[in-house]
């Protein structure tokens, strides 16, 4: 136990409450994971559902399980199994097979839309213009609850070169919240990483996806 814990602590430190820091932990190791839980957080998010498979049975429900990476279609079934909320939805092709899955465990699937914020041709994500649209599409499956978005943005050099990124995305969750009035649980928006999460709550996320602050550099 050591510098995780102290990471984590001068984190928390600069993150006022309501906001709530997922740590992402790919590649990162079970021992790694249960300092973060030791440390006081409570939800966990991983890119790759094999990958969290093993490491959600070693861990267990203790905390909430996010998929922050990108969701294929033959992963679906197994993401609905060991995931409380999916970040990634970004088709409606995509939310129609979650929703049946999740109908078949008897299942409420919690998803967020991941929004590509700057329109980048190689991101994963819905265009800003087609969002709403597909808000108002998975308000309609059954079992989905549709809880949020969620951007990654572009990567920058200077944290405000992504500012006007994640303002476009808080005004299209500000939108799409006042209209949504099928679904009262859309409340958050997943914005901001280790090089952008003081700018990302300064533009309103309330959740902040958090991997090199907490754990140093990825080695692999
Ligand atoms: C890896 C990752 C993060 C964390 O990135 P850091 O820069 O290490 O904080 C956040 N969100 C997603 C989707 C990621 O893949």
């Amino acid at each position: 136990m050591g510098i995780i814990k102290d990471n984590i602590e001068k984190v928390l430190k600069e993150i006022p409450s309501g906001v709530e820091l997922i740590a992402a932990t790919k590649k990162r190791s079970v021992e790694e994971i249960r300092e973060v839980i030791f440390s006081g957080i409570k939800t966990i998010g991983e890119n790759y559902v094999k990958e969290a498979e093993d490491k959600i049975e070693a861990i267990g429900s203790q905390v909430k399980w996010h998929l922050i990476g990108h969701l294929q279609k033959n992963k679906v079934k197994l993401a609905v199994k060991i995931f409380d909320v999916i970040e990634t939805v970004d088709s409606l092709e995509l939310a129609t097979l979650i929703d049946k899955e999740a109908e078949k465990i008897s299942k409420t699937m919690s998803v967020l839309i991941e929004v590509n914020s700057a329109g980048e041709s190689q991101k994963q994500g819905v265009s800003l213009d087609k969002v709403y649209e597909l808000s108002q599409e998975i308000a309609k499956l059954k079992n989905i609850k549709l809880i949020g978005l969620m951007t990654m943005g572009p990567v920058v050099a200077n944290p405000e070169q992504i500012r006007p990124f994640f303002k476009v995305t808080r005004k299209l969750f500000e939108d799409i919240k006042s209209k949504l009035v099928v679904n009262q649980e859309f409340c958050y928006l997943s914005m901001g990483m280790s090089g952008s999460y003081k700018v990302a709550i300064e533009e309103g996320a309330n959740i902040v996806r958090l991997g090199t602050v907490i754990f140093g550099p990825r080695e692999r």
